[in-house]
């Protein structure tokens, strides 16, 4: 979907500013690698990956996601997730795939999750595969942006809920492969906080997979 602007300029590629794509293949490759193990601060429980480091192309693709509402961007980022997926999946057991949670107003503001988006993208591409939204940011939650990690994790803190229902309202196989999925990983406390949430629910985790990592 074009913002008006698109419609004005040239598409540009929301990674490297080349004119042509709204993500160019050159960029693209920076997020073809295979997923690499990552350990933040504030350790979730359980195995992170991210499919790469929070700079360079990726960086600006998924501010542009975030911040500017390059809703284009879910493709090639959703994509990239599901071919992180696949490598991490176990081949005979169903994926499900719970987005971290945003901040409602932050999300309304940005026009939409865009880690919802990037995920539905993914579960496309994955067989047996779907999206269950499963987690929100409670409310009295701050923008993390310029608080340090203590402070992350306070702020946070037992504030991460899940939607009401039990595990099988939600159509959730007992078998399945539960991954928490979000675009930046940082301090760790936002999927420590899900895993969490989703454990008291009854839903264990198999693991955290980011676009990128700080
Ligand atoms: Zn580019």
């Amino acid at each position: 979907m074009r913002t008006l602007l698109d419609l004005v300029l040239p598409a540009s590629c929301a990674g490297c500013g080349r004119a042509g794509a709204g993500w160019c293949a050159k960029c693209d490759a920076a997020l073809a690698g295979p997923p690499v193990r990552v350990w933040p601060r504030t350790d979730p429980g359980v195995p992170c990956w991210a499919l790469a480091p929070y700079a360079g192309p990726v960086r600006r693709a998924v501010l542009a996601a975030k911040e500017r509402g390059r809703r284009d961007l879910a493709e090639p980022l959703g994509a990239a997730l599901a071919g992180g997926l696949a490598e991490l999946r176990s081949a005979r057991r169903p994926l499900v795939l719970v987005p971290a949670p945003s901040r409602v107003v932050a999300a309304r503001r940005r026009g939409g999750d865009p880690v919802l988006r990037s995920a539905r993208v993914a579960t496309r591409w994955l067989p047996d595969s779907r999206v269950v939204s499963l987690l929100r940011m409670g409310p009295g939650v701050r923008d993390s942006v310029g608080l340090t990690p203590a402070e992350r994790a306070r702020n946070l803190g037992g504030r991460v809920t899940t939607a009401p229902g039990r595990v099988a309202d939600w159509g959730i196989p007992p078998n399945a492969e539960v991954v928490v999925i979000d675009d930046v990983l940082t301090t760790g406390a936002t999927a420590r906080e899900s895993v969490h949430a989703l454990g008291l629910m009854g839903l264990p985790t198999r693991g955290v997979l980011v676009t990128c990592a700080a």
